[in-house]
């Protein structure tokens, strides 16, 4: 009887041990456990300038630098919105007992969308809308984009992110802006740290407007080739005086959102990324609109690969005139085949450091006076 009750005892031990077992592994699948979906919930419409005129060629180096920006329109509205439905942990570490059942939250919860309620709702009769929103937490540096990371594969067939690489920029980010909130749906902006600093107003719009915004270095440059990728030190300065000038910028939370120029993602720098907790994006699907000129091709890039894809993150330029012009007319052909559009959050915005905010503070020491807005500087008192 004894000899019973223990050998009894013993399998169920091992079966209980076996059970935690198969749990840990299950808890180690990668996906949605660093995703968490919010609620759909749209956004607030938001007047922003027409697209006019065409800048010609993408302007490697800008304008002369002016930090003195002109009076930013709205209220700055947090990019990075807090408390949606969560769920995550992180995606070096499976540190997380995440049970693989809780892996993908999804929730309809009224009002409780941060991301949302930063602008309002958004009931334009007919307009696109959200799909959803994606909560991503960026703990350990998780990295996104099946052109170069397989593991997180959180969309759903004919879902798509949309994503925009090297503004803010003046005439072609409104416009993009503008063709999104005119069809209530949310996309996510890596924005180069000069250009954020040459062009404050427009990272706020972008922000008050709802939108997602992470950085994509100080001044674009390719971190794989010297003297980056001889010099790690070098490289770090270039990522994190982009996220402390973006963050200026928006004078508010922007996300743990971070994209390599040309894709190009040393592996050390990839390390560094998951050390400060920021995320890295990759594409699933590169437009390649920089190379090209007429909106129709650009709308014609996307879709034909996104009909062969069936579904992806988007990678294109709110930069680029061409796309600019395109989006209207992109977002109405992707309704048309059936496609959603899914918006991505951080779970916490980023942490800028001190270091790199002071460096940013002391780079422009020439234009150390000009801190006023132009328009209380400059007016005209004759002529028209
Ligand atoms: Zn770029």
């Amino acid at each position: 009887m004894r000899a019973l009750i223990i050998v009894v005892a013993t399998l169920a031990t091992l079966g209980l041990a076996a059970f935690g077992v198969v749990a840990a592994q299950r808890a180690n699948l990668p996906g949605s456990a660093v995703v968490a979906v919010q609620a759909a919930k749209p956004v607030a419409p938001l007047a922003a300038s027409p697209v006019s005129e065409k800048i010609a060629q993408p302007a490697v180096q800008a304008p002369i630098a002016a930090p003195a920006a002109a009076t930013p329109a709205p209220a700055p509205a947090p990019a990075a919105p807090a408390q949606p439905i969560r769920l995550a942990q992180n995606s070096a570490a499976p540190n997380g007992p995440a049970p693989a059942g809780a892996a993908l939250a999804t929730a309809t919860p009224p009002g409780s969308g941060a991301a949302a309620n930063s602008t309002g709702s958004c009931d334009k009769p007919g307009a696109m809308g959200l799909a959803r929103t994606v909560e991503i937490d960026t703990k350990g540096g998780p990295a996104f984009g099946f052109e170069h990371f397989k593991q997180y594969d959180f969309l759903r067939e004919h879902e798509v992110v949309l994503t925009f690489d090297d503004g803010p920029w003046p005439e072609n980010t409104p416009a993009v802006i503008k063709a999104l909130t005119d069809e209530c749906v949310k996309a996510t902006f890596f924005e180069i740290g000069e250009h954020a600093t040459w062009h404050p107003e427009i990272s706020k719009m972008v922000a008050a407007a709802g939108m997602t915004i992470g950085s994509h270095t100080w001044s674009h440059k390719d971190l794989a080739k010297n003297p980056y990728a001889s010099d790690i030190e070098q490289a770090k300065q270039e990522i994190e005086m982009g996220v402390s000038a973006v963050h200026a910028a928006v004078d508010g939370p922007i996300a743990p959102f971070f994209r390599f120029p040309d894709l190009q993602q040393p592996p050390v720098l990839l390390s560094y990324l998951g050390e400060r907790n920021i995320a890295t994006f990759s594409t699933d699907l590169d437009s390649f609109d920089f190379k090209i000129r007429r909106p129709e091709q650009v709308i014609k890039s996307v879709m034909t690969k996104l009909e062969k894809r069936g579904k992806g993150i988007v990678l294109m330029h709110d930069f680029q005139h061409a796309t600019a012009e395109a989006m209207p007319e992109l977002l109405r052909q992707l309704k048309a085949a059936g496609f959603k559009v899914v918006h991505m959050v951080p779970k916490a915005p980023v942490t800028t450091i001190a270091k790199y905010d002071e460096m940013l503070r002391t780079q422009d020491k020439l234009s150390v006076n000009n801190t006023r807005p132009e328009n209380a500087v400059v007016r005209t008192i004759s002529g028209n």
